[in-house]
Formats: C-alpha cells, structure tokens, sequence
C-alpha cells in the first residue's frame, strides 16, 4: 500500500472512510480528489467537530466545510484514559505523535478515530451532483496527510477543550504554566 496517504494507522482509518465510496461502484472523483490533495490544492484549517477547506481547482476556490460528530461523553472518557496511558508508556513520543498502538487499543474499544461519510455533514458549493464532491473528498485525503504527520489531530478533531493529560516527562512543559500571551505570540 502506498504510504502516500495513510502512513500512520491514524491516517489510514481517514483514508478507509473516503475510499468507502468505492464499495458500490468504481469512483473516478477519487484519484482526481488524490491528485489535488497530492498537489496541495486544499487548504485547511481544522477544529474539534469541524474541518474548513479552500479548495482550488483551474483557479476557482470551492469553500468546504465539513462537520463531525464529537465522541459521546462515555467514548470521550474511555479515549483520554487511553491516551494518557499510551502517553505514559511511550514517554519519547515527539510532540503531537501517539503511538500505532492506541489506535488499535480504541477501536478495540469502539471508539471510532474517523467518521463514516454518512455521519459526517459536507457542504461545497460547487455543483457536481455525485456526493461527496472531489472538493470534500479532496479534502480529506488532505486531513489525511495532516493527520500522518501530527497523529494528535485525530483526536483533537473528535474531543472538544481536550488537552492531553500529563505524563511523567520531565521535558513536558503544562500548558498552563506557560503565559498563553506569549506562547501564542499574541
Ligand atoms: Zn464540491
């Protein structure tokens, strides 16, 4: 399997749910969506519960946005004990990585990383009438790549005002320690 998308098994369940359009009939929007994520034509900005995309193809900006449901307060609960043991069993994680391993142990658990299309809501103006349009599906190849690349994202994307619980590294610095004005630069 191509590591272009879906390097990480963070990435891959993303990857799974747009390629699952494929299971009734061949899609020709999906290379097409892979080919614009491949050369950046989406920009994104993500937050919990909502992913916004300009997408550009032959010089026109397509406006996506697409809403995904948070995780219930029972998966919520389950996903932060979870993750605050991987973190502290795998104390030399890069900042924003999580181990391969806990995706496995969440989905043990039920607790889904990406969102079946049909739980998502997309909207793009554009007017093609196959949904979801290359724009949407281009856009998440594109949370995709910035998924394999920042594994937390995933769980950001699902877990609103979360903050990873601290695990014993003395290299770890508690967000509230820091002054917000300055670590944000504002
Ligand atoms: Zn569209």
């Amino acid at each position: 399997m191509s590591a272009e998308f879906g390097a990480t098994p963070w990435g891959r369940v993303w990857v799974r749910t747009v390629e699952s359009t494929v299971a009734a009939a061949p899609n020709p929007a999906l290379p097409k969506a892979r080919s614009l994520a491949r050369n950046h034509a989406a920009t994104l900005s993500v937050e919990a519960g909502r992913v916004e995309a300009e997408v550009v193809v032959s010089g026109v900006t397509h406006q996506v946005r697409i809403d995904l449901p948070n995780w219930s307060d029972r998966e919520q609960a389950e996903a932060e004990r979870l993750i605050g043991k991987a973190l502290g069993d795998h104390l030399g994680l890069a900042a924003g990585d999580l181990p391969d391993s806990l995706e496995a142990d969440l989905r043990r658990d039920n607790i889904g990383v990406a969102v079946p299309l049909d739980e998502m809501e997309a909207v793009c103006p554009c007017r093609t009438r196959r949904r979801p349009c290359v724009h949407v599906l281009a856009t998440l190849y594109t949370l995709s790549q910035r998924i394999d690349e920042r594994p937390m994202l995933a769980v950001e994307l699902r877990s609103p005002g979360w903050e990873p619980t601290a695990p014993s590294d003395p290299d770890w610095t508690p967000l509230g320690d820091l002054d917000a004005e300055d670590f944000y630069g504002a």
